[in-house]
């Protein structure tokens, strides 16, 4: 087999919402489209793949460096040893040639974009739901039948007050979820409050189900002051409350705060995450961590991290992937991470499931689709249609 075809495209997901560091006025993400020389049923095997939100497209790196690399490597070289399916880490090899260590920037978007489409690829070669060949490849055999998502949103937004926030919240829990997460950092401490408050008031005062997001926007003092007013609630999970490069004061804050905390997000390298286990104080029988592979290199160097996370005593159960789309949903059910993020309504139409998969309980199925199942969505194949 060979690829024979490697095209990308830029798409807008911009919106108005605004989270304690950022607006998404001008978000976008890069989508490619891979097509191969396998033929089944009558049709050319196609894999894509696309960057989570939170960073933007990447055309520039993989147009000039990741893309022709791939060209440019001989055919056998990228497959694996049956040379009737590719080796997404022989690709990897291949995109990373002449990329020194360190310092890992945004190439690693660009290559993630690449490495979710080959395993979209290596999936339908195998006409088998992509959760399933990874279970059997890296997992328990079976893939989980169901995976834990939360949906967040609770972002500011211009002119939403306490009335809008419980409203959009009371409509993720109509949609199904069990666990919401909400912005915080970008009002003051009172106002923040507030908002947890009625949120809480929503789950019947189950603050359990109820996570928080700073988006690495506090100083040491101020993430102190909100983890003295929050624990009380024993909330979900709060998340990346300093720089997410900041280790020592993750290690600080976790010294203040006896309920889980969560970051990663921010960790595009197993380097990265591994100094985070190493100096942040990250505690595996509480803590969360949310590496999205497609940010960070791919499933390729996620594989690694996984390794590096089992060596540091941490179970994949407390891996909760950043970024809400189907390729870190099959990677939670063929591994075992212990859920999935998921946006109901916002970075359409790249965030959310299979169409006719509901959210259940805050578990959602995964459809019996060869691949990862982009063709369960229809807004999704419609836009890749336009795009290509
Ligand atoms: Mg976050």
């Amino acid at each position: 087999m060979k690829l024979v075809k490697i095209e990308e495209r830029r798409a807008s997901i911009a919106s108005e919402i605004r989270n304690a560091y950022i607006d998404f006025s001008a978000m976008d993400v890069s989508v490619v489209k891979i097509t191969t020389d396998v033929v089944i049923d009558g049709e050319p095997v196609v894999g894509y793949g696309f960057n989570s939100n939170g960073r933007y497209a990447q055309s520039g790196i993989l147009r000039d460096r990741i893309i022709p690399r791939i060209e440019g490597a001989p055919a056998e070289s990228l497959l694996d040893d049956t040379r009737e399916n590719i080796d997404p880490s022989r690709v990897w090899t291949a995109m990373m040639k002449n990329e020194k260590p360190g310092g890992h920037g945004e190439r690693s978007v660009a290559v993630g974009v690449i490495d979710m489409a080959l395993w979209d690829i290596v999936a339908k070669v195998e006409r088998r739901p992509l959760c399933a060949v990874l279970a059997q490849r890296y997992g328990r055999g079976a893939p989980d039948p169901r995976v834990f998502v939360y949906a967040a949103g609770g972002y500011y937004y211009p002119g939403k007050g306490i009335d809008e926030l419980r409203r959009e919240i009371a409509g993720y829990l109509e949609r199904g979820y069990s666990t919401v997460k909400i912005k915080i950092g970008g009002r003051p401490i009172a106002e923040d409050i507030e908002r947890i408050e009625a949120v809480g008031d929503l789950l019947d005062g189950d603050f359990g189900r109820l996570a928080v997001d700073a988006n690495g926007r506090f100083d040491l003092a101020t993430a102190v002051q909100y983890a003295e007013a929050i624990e009380p609630y024993g909330l979900f999970w709060y998340e990346e409350a300093g720089d997410p490069l900041d280790y020592e004061l993750q290690s600080d804050l976790a010294g203040h705060y006896r309920p889980a905390l969560a970051t990663g997000e921010n960790l595009f390298s197993m380097q990265d995450a591994r100094n985070l286990l190493r100096y942040a104080g990250m505690r595996p029988d509480r803590d969360y961590l949310q590496m999205d592979p497609a940010l960070s290199y791919g499933l390729v160097e996620y594989l690694r991290t996984l390794d590096v996370l089992a060596e540091h005593g941490w179970s994949p159960r407390r891996c909760i992937p950043h970024g809400g789309h189907q390729f870190a949903l099959h990677i939670a059910a063929g591994i075992g991470l212990g859920g999935n993020e998921s946006y109901p309504g916002i970075f359409a139409p790249f965030g959310g499931f299979a169409d006719d998969t509901p959210v259940e309980d805050g578990y959602v199925a995964l459809p019996d689709v060869p691949g990862i199942g982009f063709e369960t969505k229809g807004a999704l194949m419609d836009l890749f249609r336009r795009l290509f």
